[in-house]
């Protein structure tokens, strides 16, 4: 198979389709082709939100993007999702937390109006595309998968990062813009579990707690976040962690968790509470001691890491000091981060192109004729529907500069 088209974009996914989309709709003349190495576009899509797709959030500023790239100067200038979506016949519904869904709550709906949208508007569809290789520059590439090959005007890049590679993502293509000489920001995975010592964590998997998460750096607080904590074997899991992600890569690796497991509590109260308790429940063990503030399984962690004393014990017997070290522990939980889950558990990447290779338009500033969008550049949102809104939003702006660099052009 050989094909000439004006442009290819390389990757089917939120910001692939959003660029094929902007590039038609500026010029409808030209020739848009996806490239898409799956069997179908789309198809990380279908998997976002747990199925219900959190395609944006009506909160958007600086402090939920990290990464060289400035990723509110580019969502300013586009549309943000209610309104892209809603040319595209999609309701919307947002929640309290300014989390936006599509009205249907299925992510199927996404996916099937960026199809019909690509359909109706003549962008063709090549999907078992794998590029393999990119060669030519300016105004004649050629992008090949295996035999096959695609020639094109102009190329934009949408092939993702490395996070959740059953999805077509495995990080291939930023190799091969490594090779070409483009700067590559750290990658490490983003909105993904946080690995701690399986042994600290002993007795806790499967409990899910509403807290605070706090990441340090040494003694400075990096960031914070309320949620809900989840433990697993060898993880802390939720949003709430998956927020704290990126911070390993900002602090070479070196991270510290603090789980606040009773954030509407101060210390006074908590303190006041406890000692209630020892003189209520004081007949009993101390497997009894914090029962009425959490599970079971929590409650006996607490008691057990704090005191390693045998759970026998009565608690009429904890001195003031015990209590004190109680509600310490339950104010700030501590654990060492050892790294990231690997790339099958997080939901995004940090890292990627850096922002020194690219121009205010997403074009590259290395290569005339090559643009970029999605997750493949060096800016990662947090979980709420960042990520979507800047995959539709680089990928429109993408998408419409690449047409405009064609027109007035001679073919
Ligand atoms: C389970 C899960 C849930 C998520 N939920 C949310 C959510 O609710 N809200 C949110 O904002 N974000 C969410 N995200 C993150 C969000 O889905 C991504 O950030 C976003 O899809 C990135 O868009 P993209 O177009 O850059 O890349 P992708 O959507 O990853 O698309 C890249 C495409 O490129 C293709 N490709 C890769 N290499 C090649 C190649 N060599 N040749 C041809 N094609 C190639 C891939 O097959 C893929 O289809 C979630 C992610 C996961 C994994």
């Amino acid at each position: 198979m050989k094909i000439k088209t004006d442009i290819a974009v390389v990757g089917g996914g939120a910001s692939g389709l959003s660029a094929a989309i902007a590039a038609k709709t500026e010029s409808p003349s030209i020739n848009v082709v996806i490239a898409e190495r799956l069997e179908r576009v789309a198809s990380k899509i279908l998997a976002t939100g747990g199925g219900r797709c959190n395609l944006g959030n009506k909160n958007l500023c600086e402090r939920f993007y990290h990464g060289s790239i400035d990723a509110m100067k580019i969502i300013k200038n586009t549309p943000d999702a209610v309104d892209f979506f809603a040319d595209m016949g999609v309701l919307t519904a947002s929640d309290s937390e300014g989390r936006i869904y599509p009205a249907s709550y299925s992510a199927a709906t996404v996916s099937n109006a960026l199809r019909l949208k690509c359909a109706s508007l003549g962008v063709r569809e090549i999907c078992g595309f794998n590029a393999d290789s990119i060669t030519g520059h300016s105004e004649a590439f050629e992008i090949f998968s295996g035999n096959d090959s695609i020639s094109c005007r102009r190329l934009i890049i949408c092939a993702g990062g490395y996070a959740a590679p059953r999805f077509g993502t495995d990080g291939s293509i930023i190799r091969l813009f490594r090779e070409r000489g483009y700067k590559i920001a750290k990658i490490t995975p983003a909105a993904a579990p946080l690995k701690v010592d399986p042994g600290v964590l002993k007795g806790l998997k499967g409990i899910r707690v509403k807290g605070s998460v706090r990441a340090f750096s040494d003694k400075k607080l990096l960031g914070e976040e309320q949620g809900e904590i989840q433990f697993t074997d060898n993880s802390l899991s939720g949003i709430c962690v998956f927020n704290m992600a990126h911070f390993l890569a900002e602090h070479d690796g070196k991270l510290r968790i603090c789980l606040d497991l009773l954030p509407d509590m101060s210390n006074e109260q908590l303190m006041k509470y406890l000692e209630d308790i020892r003189r209520s429940r004081g007949d009993f063990s101390l497997e009894e001691f914090l029962t009425g503030a959490f599970v079971k399984n929590l409650a006996l962690y607490i008691v057990k890491r704090t005191l390693k004393r045998p759970l026998s014990e009565k608690i009429s017997a904890l001195s003031h000091n015990d209590l004190f070290l109680i509600a310490r522990n339950i104010k700030c939980l501590e654990f060492h981060v050892q790294g990231s889950s690997p790339w099958q558990n997080a939901q995004a990447t940090r890292g990627g192109i850096h922002a020194s290779c690219i121009n205010d338009e997403l074009g590259s500033s290395l290569e005339k004729g090559i643009f970029f969008a999605g997750e493949i550049l060096d800016t990662v949102g947090d979980c709420g529907g960042y990520n979507l809104q800047w995959a539709w939003s680089s990928g429109t702006a993408a998408g419409r500069n690449c047409a405009r660099s064609l027109k007035g052009e001679r073919r």
